[in-house]
């Protein structure tokens, strides 16, 4: 299991700080559906205001969001996408196609399809390698062989006491239930975690504690979860004593291209400078072309890069 220990590293985590969060999720969301006020984000989201307020802080913070005053008076303010923001769009439109996919449907039916404005054709967003351009599988990316680091376990976790601390919070508040369940996964760092790590092989309670230093209750509360949302499949390896292991299914391995998504947004983002310090972060191959993973997405249909002009709502049932 050595060769695992690269899976929890700085790229993904400083990445996560910002995005990995539900209601953070939730908000870009509405950015991307042309919403720009804070009562709008209060009306679609049901987030608190004094929530709001800090996840909009923070977005403008990191400049995702850009905040400037809008009408007659200079108190009102709106919240606009910045470049960077605006670049967030693609892992949007994935965890949109899962959640049209994957969900029962009772929490978006009453949504809209998703239109390739360019193509004409229902969007259908895929992620592909942007060196070979082939479809991204979970079976064909792997880690390369390195020798073995310590540091690159968990180097990026300080932040994670002040994250627990906001969350439980938040999860008090998480009543609505138009809550969506792609963000209830992962908009949860852990889950997240274990996610990833199970893309990359894991698939034991020795394995995830060994790659993530995650504490066992923890562990087996985000395991029995994602056993019930359909992510993973539990699965006894051994009888004496009982011993189980975490099996992805279609479902959770549907999740892979967003959160590969997710690294590649991180990725872009950071300078050249940037990206040679993060020696230690997790580099992935894409086997097909033996190339260092990176990803694009793609309309299915047409194959072209769907931008945030270009992208229409085609309403399937009157609100
Ligand atoms: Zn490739
Ligand atoms: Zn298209």
């Amino acid at each position: 299991m050595s060769e695992h220990k690269y899976i929890v590293n700085s790229e993904i985590a400083s990445g996560l700080d910002v995005i990995g969060d539900r209601w953070t999720l939730l908000i870009l969301r509405d950015c991307f559906l042309g919403r720009s006020r804070f009562e709008e984000f209060r009306r679609y989201t049901g987030i608190s205001k004094a929530t709001l307020s800090r996840r909009l802080e923070c977005l403008v913070a990191e400049d995702i969001l850009h905040k400037r005053p809008y009408g007659q008076s200079s108190k009102r303010v709106e919240y606009k996408l910045s470049e960077k923001g605006s670049r967030l769009f693609p892992i949007s439109l994935l965890a949109w196609q899962w959640e049209m996919e994957w969900t029962s449907g009772e929490q978006f039916q009453a949504s809209s399809n998703l239109y390739h404005l360019e193509c004409s054709q229902p969007l259908s967003p895929m992620a592909v390698c942007r060196k070979c351009n082939e479809q991204l599988l979970v079976s064909e990316v792997s880690l390369p062989v390195m020798a073995e680091n310590s540091t690159g376990q968990l180097a990026a976790f300080k932040s994670l006491n002040k994250m627990r601390r906001v969350r439980s919070t938040d999860l008090q508040e998480a009543k609505d239930d138009r809550l969506l369940s792609i963000s209830d996964l992962i908009g949860d760092r852990w889950t997240l975690l274990i996610l990833i790590a199970s893309f990359l092989g894991v698939k034991r309670n020795d394995g995830y504690q060994q790659q993530l230093n995650i504490a066992s209750n923890i562990l087996s509360a985000r395991l029995n979860l994602l056993v019930k949302t359909g992510v993973f499949e539990k699965r006894l390896y051994q009888n004496k004593p009982p011993r189980s292991e975490y099996i992805l299914t279609n479902k959770g391995r549907s999740l892979f291209p967003i959160i590969m998504a997710m690294r590649q947004w991180v990725v872009d983002g950071l300078s050249k400078t940037d990206l040679s310090k993060t020696d230690q972060s997790l580099e992935l191959i894409h086997q097909p072309c033996g190339n260092p993973l990176a990803i694009d997405v793609q309309c299915k249909s047409c194959h072209s890069q769907p931008g945030l002009t270009d992208v229409g709502l085609e309403s399937v049932a009157s609100r």
